[in-house]
């Protein structure tokens, strides 16, 4: 198939009409390819709507002016079928977009099978389980591709700013053979004659990187097996990872600022109309800095419970009522709600507990981010990891990374599905993610 003269539906509307004296434009012919998207027929009308990447537009044919073997096939060809339709482009007051393809050739190139397993209109009435057990069809839906065009903003956005940050994208090992994260539940994997693990984040990767290249990042997929179910957890994610030298949690909440603020100001200008299908309003956010203390003393009078070294969803809820189209950080964590890798603050909380230099930053009511400084001094580090009961053995190659001349250095990393899920205001997380991977799902 010679696909080389195809149309965009998008720029055929930015084409000349046939009704054009412009010979040059070849009178408004257009080869189009795409989908089925809807058909009517008036019997002495008959309608197909086709359906690209790019939009969608009307075509006409009329009983008695368009050929009667096309007239006729007009009438048969199943919705979501994929067509070529060639035809003269036409001005039309009552066609959306107001111009309207007359067809001279139709090919049905793949016959969709009917009936279809799902609904397949903007506002499906299918459940989203089902929906996802037929993703590759919901994917037919342009409400499901807006998502994955924001989706893609976020992604070239976030590369933009870590570029002009002078940050360097790294790729890492996603099987590895001692827990990066520490609490967290990991997958095991036969590998040969010992046990690796999938990899939870990466970590003491981007560390170890940091410690040479001083800024670095990566769009990194972890596995967590979680056994909870939720609207916002999944068991395959992928996080945005950021790692500086010379540098404390402070310097990396304001990367992590001018980061989300960017994405959020490129969504706003390239994704207006996805934003529309979702009723959204989005504004570049502000950035409010709280200690865990002065959130835990919010939410004592809100008589919200918090966490003793955690912030309930609850909480993360409240903050987002409390500070609307603001990223709340929250500092000086207590050092034992953090992971091993945390560095011990100096400060102490108000009942002696040990703070930290850990920070989590909460956006929308959901945590989006955990970063802080991280420890470089292998006795320190020895030592957090005996406070956490872990085996240090298994630790060996990163604690020795940092005997040769290792500065200090703080990171962050930002859930993928999360924030996209958040910008659209998306109930489930599930709908962020191509494949998702949950308790339950493994296919397709
Ligand atoms: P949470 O407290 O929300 O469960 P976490 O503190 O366990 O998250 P981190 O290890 O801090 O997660 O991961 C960094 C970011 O990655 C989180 O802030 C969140 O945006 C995202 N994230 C973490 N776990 C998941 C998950 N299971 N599914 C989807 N996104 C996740
Ligand atoms: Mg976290």
């Amino acid at each position: 198939m010679d696909t080389s003269n195809r149309t965009y539906v998008k720029d055929a509307f930015h084409m000349k009409a046939s009704s054009s004296s412009k010979d040059d434009e070849k009178k408004g012919e257009v080869e189009l390819y795409g989908w089925v998207h809807d058909t009517r027929d008036l019997s002495k009308i008959r309608f197909i709507v086709l359906r690209d990447i790019s939009g969608r537009i009307q075509v006409c044919g009329v009983k008695g002016e368009t050929e009667e073997d096309i007239f006729e096939l007009m009438k048969t060809i199943p919705r979501e079928s994929v067509v070529r339709i060639k035809g003269h482009l036409k001005e039309s007051k009552q066609a959306p977009g107001g111009k309207e393809v007359s067809p001279i050739e139709i090919e049905v190139i793949a016959k969709a099978e009917h009936p279809l397993p799902i609904d397949v209109s903007d506002h499906s009435k299918t459940e989203l389980p089902k929906r996802l057990d037929y993703r590759f069809l919901d994917l037919h839906r342009e409400r499901a591709q807006a998502i994955f065009k924001v989706q893609d903003t976020i992604l070239q956005a976030y590369r933009e700013f870590m570029n002009k940050e002078g940050a360097f994208e790294a790729i890492f090992p996603s099987i590895i053979g001692a827990s990066s994260e520490g609490g967290t539940e990991v997958y095991p994997v036969k590998y040969f004659e010992k046990t690796a693990l999938l990899s939870q984040s990466c970590q003491l990767y981007k560390q170890m990187l940091a410690c040479s290249m001083e800024k670095v990042f990566a769009v990194f997929t972890v596995w967590r097996a979680e056994k909870h179910n939720t609207t916002r957890h999944l068991n395959e994610s992928r996080q945005y990872d950021f790692e500086m030298a010379f540098a404390d949690d402070k310097i990396v909440m304001d990367v992590l600022a001018r980061c989300v603020q960017h994405i959020v100001k490129k969504v706003i200008e390239k994704n207006s109309k996805e934003l529309e299908m979702y009723e959204i309003k989005l504004k570049v956010p502000g950035v409010k800095y709280l200690t865990f203390h002065e959130v835990a003393s919010i939410m004592k009078k809100e008589k919200i419970h918090v966490g003793k070294d955690d912030l309930s969803p609850e909480s993360e809820r409240k903050l987002g009522e409390l500070y609307p189209d603001t990223i709340v950080f929250v500092y000086d964590w207590p050092l034992s709600g953090k992971p091993f890798y945390i560095m011990p603050s100096d400060k102490k909380g108000p009942n002696g507990e040990q703070l930290s230099n850990g920070f989590d930053a909460i956006y929308m009511g959901m945590e989006i981010s955990s970063g802080g400084q991280r420890i470089h001094i292998p006795e320190l580090l020895i030592e957090r990891f005996k406070a956490k009961k872990m085996k240090v053995e298994n630790f060996k190659d990163y604690i020795d990374s940092f005997r040769y001349g290792a500065p200090m250095h703080a990171g962050w990393g930002m859930g993928v599905e999360r924030i996209t899920m958040l910008l659209l205001g998306l109930p489930n997380i599930r709908e962020a993610v191509l494949f998702p991977r949950d308790r339950d799902r493994l296919t397709p």
